[in-house]
């Protein structure tokens, strides 16, 4: 359905106009600095200069953009320029690690105003742990004195998602995770929409924004960002969209199994698993024992010191050229490469990142996992890939989460849930559906009783493109 023909059908009822795709797409216009005054509204979307007004108008008496200064003029008076107030609400968001937390508050624009990072024990279990993050939020909402409403909760955690309900699935990465229901517990406590999705998801959307010039023109948003940290996992991006699979399981590539031993038990509960051998809490069970057994001078100072050996330590070492810290790097990235060939011969992606601690050891890693890539994946499939580090930063984590609830809420699915209501602050129950398409979870669930005596939405979504 085109943009004229849904100026058209809606055109009749003019309550509607200020829930519908047309509206939507003028504050995403707005909110993404692609258009920011009416004439360059009108030019980008096609549509007439007065149905550009009218929706612009109700966006403005929504509180969602304001007039600020006067734009460049094309001749006749300059147009006033548009700007999106992300101030307007707040988002809470958090990227869980396995031992690592970063919490932070954003505004709807995904600017940190607050941030916060400390270890974190992912299997001290889905209420004790949440109740830590969750208190380090109300902290954060506290000390900052924010007096935006929360409009909104993003969370990313390391492993499958189902992105539709929030909940983990499966146990391979955190036992007793599976089937908790993160969205409920973030929802009863902050009274907004929650939207939980797997950290790699999560970070390979955020590489895909801000990629621009590192990227290939080529890759065409062919993606696979790699994470080698406690545990190994991976995002995909196909043409620019998140590819889940049917349960959230895709990605998980840590529990594939490794070409070296299949009777090593992996944390899984299975033997044989990659992470088994190549993961980051292997690396440091293998350094332990080389501390243990007098292989290595450095490991056993760090050990003696600390009292337990940790990735950081593994990195730290191989920056010292410690040869067994070194060993080790680079049986993981040889390991991580030739699985990572198998991916690539299979998705044929234009660009893979590789990130987390052991690849911050420096090149080594990223050396060892290209090798092995060339040396074992077709070479159509290799002739224009590149293979580069993330330049993703812990706090990045923090704002793609929030970026990830900022689009859901901004999406023509969604906005006209909750606009009528002017925030979708205090609404728990909101429509939850993914905003690129991808999931084949498409099923949007009402869960707001009241929602078809504020709004017909039917004929806002009848014209959805
Ligand atoms: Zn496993």
């Amino acid at each position: 359905v085109g943009v004229n023909q849904v100026s058209e059908q809606n055109g009749r009822g003019s309550s509607l106009l200020e829930v519908d795709d047309v509206f939507a797409e003028v504050v995403s216009l707005v909110r993404r600095g692609e258009a920011v005054t009416r004439p360059a509204l009108s030019q980008v979307t096609g549509l007439r200069r007065a149905v550009i007004t009218q929706r612009v108008e109700q966006a403005i008496s929504a509180g969602l953009i304001e007039d600020s200064m006067l734009g460049e003029s094309t001749g006749g008076r300059a147009p006033r320029q548009l700007r999106f107030r992300s101030e307007a609400g707040a988002i809470l968001a958090a990227m869980t690690g396995t031992q690592h937390l970063s919490v932070g508050v954003t505004d709807l624009a995904g600017n940190i105003l607050a941030i916060h990072q400390q270890p974190w024990d992912i299997t001290a279990g889905p209420q004790l742990a949440l109740d830590e993050l969750a208190a380090i939020m109300d902290r954060i909402l506290a000390d900052q004195e924010i007096d935006a409403p929360v409009w909104g909760v993003g969370i990313g955690v390391p492993g499958p998602i189902d992105f539709t309900t929030g909940r983990p699935v499966g146990t391979s990465l955190m036992p007793g995770w599976d089937g908790f229901d993160i969205r409920r517990y973030f929802e009863d406590r902050y009274h907004a929409p929650v939207w939980v999705d797997n950290d790699l998801n999560v970070m390979i959307q955020e590489e895909w924004q801000r990629g621009g010039g590192r990227t290939n023109p080529e890759t065409d948003g062919n993606i696979i960002l790699i994470k080698v940290s406690h545990g190994i996992g991976a995002g995909i991006l196909s043409r620019g969209h998140i590819h889940r699979g049917r349960n959230g399981a895709a990605g998980d590539i840590g529990h594939m199994p490794n070409n070296i031993d299949g009777s090593v038990r992996c944390r899984c509960g299975q033997s044989g698993c990659l992470e088994a051998i190549a993961g980051g809490w292997a690396l440091v069970r293998d350094a332990t024992e080389a501390a243990k057994t007098g292989q290595s001078a450095y490991l056993d100072e760090r050990l003696t010191a600390a009292g337990v050996l940790t990735e950081e330590d593994l990195s730290e070492g191989a920056r010292l050229s410690d040869p067994t810290c070194v060993e080790l790097i680079n049986r993981s990235a040889t390991l991580i490469g030739e699985t990572l060939a198998s991916l690539v011969t299979f998705f044929n992606p234009g660009t893979v990142y590789v990130g987390g601690i052991i690849p911050s050891a420096g090149d080594m890693f990223l050396v060892g996992v290209r090798r092995a890539v060339y040396q074992h994946a077709l070479p159509l499939a290799t002739r224009d890939l590149q293979i580069l580090n993330t330049a993703l930063l812990p706090e990045d984590g923090v704002i793609g989460a929030a970026k990830m609830s900022i689009e859901q809420l901004f999406h023509p699915e969604t906005l006209p849930i909750w606009l009528p209501r002017t925030s979708p602050a205090g609404i728990g129950g909101l429509l939850y559906a993914p905003f690129d398409g991808s999931d084949p979870h498409g099923t949007v669930t009402d869960t707001t009783p009241s929602r078809g005596r504020i709004l017909p939405a039917s004929a806002a979504r009848s014209v959805r493109r």
